[in-house]
């Protein structure tokens, strides 16, 4: 297989020239430095839309993918087709080995209830890993803002988990400013939001957020799971092997 070096220095010095630079501009330096071996991976959510204004706006070579667990609320689906509409782009699929049924039959019912982990491995981390295996890069819309493991995020890393450069445009952007924005450009957002979830992902882990609660509060309600497992920090490399577009 084929690699590309890169050695942690340019990704420490891409991360400090690009740290207070606006969105557009690390977005930019990744589609030149990577295209067309890079992708953004959205949920949907507030910040992703925004993402995906960007990339539209300013016509950037970066494939935009979404992983459909099968358990989206249909207000998602319905904001997957019209950001498509609207920006005239298609945003694939990635999808789980297993159908929901099969799953079920397979693991057991509801296994999101019982063991939310597995399920997550299962239905995003695994066919993330998939996705990103013949990538050199991938972009994502997580702010340092929104969990305590995301409070050392920058804008350009090495992501030690999946192996290869992670670029967080939104890395240093508060809450407010994403709205900002999105009323700014009239981004279409998932409807959802305006009945109390301001964070979204599966319909059977996610709940609206009552008045004080933290943004996220409404995702795995009463578990002390917060997150996926698609954004663990991974641990820093000093030499990075950039993957060859053949892989697998
Ligand atoms: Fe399963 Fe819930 Fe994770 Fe979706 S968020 S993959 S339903 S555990």
């Amino acid at each position: 297989m084929a690699t590309e070096t890169l050695q942690a220095d340019d990704i420490a010095s891409a991360a400090r020239r690009l740290r207070d630079r606006p969105p557009w501009e690390s977005l930019a330096w990744a589609a030149e430095r990577f295209a067309p071996r890079v992708a953004f991976a959205t949920g949907f959510g507030a910040e992703g839309c925004l993402v995906i204004d960007i990339i539209a706006r300013h016509r950037l070579r970066i494939e935009v993918f979404t992983l459909d667990t099968g358990l989206l609320f249909p207000e998602t689906v319905g904001l997957w087709r019209r950001l498509e509409d609207r920006y005239g782009l298609e945003i694939r699929a990635v999808r789980p080995a297993l159908t929901v049924a099969e799953q079920a039959r397979d693991h057991g019912e509801e296994l999101f209830y019982r063991d939310p982990d597995r399920c997550c491995s299962l239905r995003k981390t695994e066919p993330l890993w998939h996705a990103l295996s013949g990538l050199a890069a991938w972009v994502t819309a997580i702010r340092r803002q929104q969990t305590p493991e995301r409070k050392g995020t920058e804008v350009v890393e090495w992501d030690g988990t999946f192996g290869l450069v992670k670029v967080n445009p939104l890395a240093a952007w508060t809450h407010e400013e994403v709205w900002e924005y999105l009323r700014a450009h009239r981004v279409p957002v998932n409807p959802l939001h305006a009945l109390g979830y301001p964070s979204i992902g599966c319909a059977p882990c996610t709940s609206p957020v009552r008045p004080g609660e933290d943004l996220r509060a409404g995702r795995w309600r009463g578990r002390v799971k917060t997150e996926c497992g698609l954004h663990a920090r991974g641990q820093a490399a000093s030499t990075c092997h950039v993957r060859d577009g053949a892989e697998a």
